[in-house]
């Protein structure tokens, strides 16, 4: 669960996908208007998410498999780790 640090409204997916459009870390409260920002814990997940991505990326290498195997699997793992990025992310007052 999400909420903003002032009003305390829980964000819906598509509010916390909205950070993400802008690629800036920083967004408007669409409650309360207040600016929010991406905590640390959330971008150092976003790190890891992002590594586990490019992990899943060469798994396949290892594999005899066909290339649009490949570029399926990198496709899915790449929607789950948006995802996820979008879903797990946590707001701060400040930056
Ligand atoms: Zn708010």
């Amino acid at each position: 669960m999400t909420y903003c640090t002032e009003c305390q409204t829980e964000w819906t997916f598509k509010d916390k996908a909205e950070m993400y459009k802008t690629l800036d870390t920083s967004r408007k409260c669409p409650y309360c208007g207040e600016i929010q920002y991406v905590s640390l814990k959330s971008k150092r997940q976003g790190s890891i998410l992002t590594f586990l991505f490019i992990f899943a990326m060469f798994i396949p290498a290892f594999f005899n498999t066909h290339i649009i195997t490949h570029i399926i699997l990198a496709l899915a793992v790449l929607v789950f780790v948006l995802y996820l990025q979008v879903a797990l992310i946590k707001l701060s007052g400040k930056e």
